[in-house]
């Protein structure tokens, strides 16, 4: 999966068997890679870079602080990544900070999740899924597209 150093913008490539052992160090400048299981959080710097450079589905959560059902959804999307975060690559865009992204994506409520493949948004989702509309949804998609 391809990891996002918030202390240099490096990306690094690391296998995800890897990520799972352990939390990754960036290659570039040695820091901690920020994850919350295989969840990160990216501006939009790196939402483009990881979009360019990626070959996998990544599935994005658009979010913002002051959203109570965001809160609620978070921790849901992260324990989705436990099960999908070897096929996927999973995402967090904070749309108070990341204004021109979340416009130019088409976000109009959150929390709205995002799936995406090749550069192109392949679905979307909107409202604070649970455990389970999350699983199924990602593995309808699955289904029909892998
Ligand atoms: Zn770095």
């Amino acid at each position: 999966m391809l990891c996002y150093c918030h202390s240099c913008s490096a990306l690094n490539r690391v296998p995800f068997e890897k990520v799972k052992e352990k939390t990754p160090l960036c290659g570039k400048c040695q820091g901690q890679i920020q994850l919350h299981d295989f969840v990160q959080e990216v501006p939009t710097e790196a939402f483009d870079k990881i979009l360019r450079n990626s070959n996998d589905y990544i599935l994005v959560d658009f979010w913002a602080s002051w959203c109570g059902p965001c809160q609620q959804y978070g921790p849901t999307f992260q324990m989705v990544s436990k099960e999908f975060g070897d096929r996927v690559q999973f995402l967090k865009v904070n749309t108070e900070t990341e204004v021109e992204l979340a416009s130019r994506l088409g976000i109009r409520g959150i929390p709205n999740t995002v799936l995406i493949k090749d550069s192109k948004i392949v679905d979307s989702i909107s409202g604070a899924l649970n455990y389970d509309q999350l699983r199924q949804w990602l593995s309808s998609k699955f289904k029909i597209i892998s």
